[in-house]
């Protein structure tokens, strides 16, 4: 494989028009047209209680939220996590208000992102959420979707890579977590600076999804035209056209919707039986 898939990325106001491309049949029973799910990353909640992100997304849980067949959270939703005491402490109100939303029949699916991937039995418990491993293909009213928060596509950064495979690693997870709060605290707030730090001095393509990594996610789950994901904060839909020469299915176009971050604004996915739509939440910000 030696040439590169044309990918095109178009702006949010083009999107509109190119749902009209991918819209899915109505649904037979009218009660079900209305139903939609929500998938959302990168939210980035922070230890202070009170920060506009986390009162955005307080604010989501109670009125969006609700309204959605299950909500899906691709990753990153904490800042930082390092260990579910800790996180029980810094981000107790957000725990509560996940609690509320899957206690009034919001299921919730959580992803790990590269900012927290410590999540354990306590988290899930007082949140009532369900983890979600990664790439997690999912069928939603009709259509087959792969969701993932995205940084395991970055493999031009071999750095960030190799990082990544200690972090994930059993053994990082059994020494970490045993260390006091004190050390778990320090240390996790010496690596937000050195990823922050990190990210300012890569180029911007070097931190974007590799090509070629995108289209082998793609191979794995050939009945797949529709990836979300996060992680890079930028949001866009990019129609990936494949040449014979590298056509790795019969599908002539797939589809990688990138979700934002929220700041406090944040560009979500709403999937429905009419398809999938990348919308600005909140509505009146745009
Ligand atoms: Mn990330």
């Amino acid at each position: 494989m030696t040439s590169n898939p044309t990918v095109q990325s178009s702006s949010l106001e083009t999107i509109k028009n190119r749902e009209a491309a991918i819209t899915q049949p109505p649904a037979q029973a009218s009660v079900q047209t209305a139903a939609y799910t929500l998938v959302i990353a990168d939210i980035h909640l922070q230890p202070e209680a009170d920060h506009p992100i986390n009162l955005a997304f307080k604010q989501f849980l109670v009125e969006q939220a609700p309204k959605a067949e299950a909500l899906y959270i691709l990753g990153d939703l904490f800042e930082m996590w390092v260990g579910d005491d800790i996180g029980a402490l810094q981000y107790s109100a957000a725990i509560q208000q996940l609690n509320a939303l899957t206690d009034s029949g919001t299921p919730v699916y959580i992803q790990f992102g590269n900012r927290d991937f410590l999540m354990r039995k306590k988290f899930w418990q007082a949140t009532g959420a369900t983890y979600l491993k990664e790439p997690y293909p999912v069928t939603l009213y009709g259509t087959p979707y792969l969701m993932l928060h995205g940084d395991a596509l970055c493999t031009d950064d071999k750095a960030y890579q190799r990082l990544r495979r200690v972090f994930r690693s059993k053994l990082f997870a059994f020494i970490f977590l045993g260390l006091c709060h004190r050390r778990r605290l320090a240390i996790g707030n010496k690596m937000r600076q050195s990823s922050q730090k990190h990210s300012q001095n890569k180029s911007s393509e070097i931190m974007d999804v590799n090509a070629s990594a995108v289209l082998k996610d793609f191979s794995r789950f050939p009945e797949v035209q529709h990836m979300i994901h996060g992680h890079t904060h930028r949001p866009a839909h990019h129609i990936i056209q494949q040449s014979d020469s590298n056509n790795i299915h019969t599908k002539p176009v797939l589809n990688r919707w990138v979700l934002g971050d929220w700041r406090p604004d944040a560009q979500i996915i709403k999937i429905s039986h009419t398809g999938i739509e990348l919308l600005t939440y909140p509505e009146h910000s745009k």
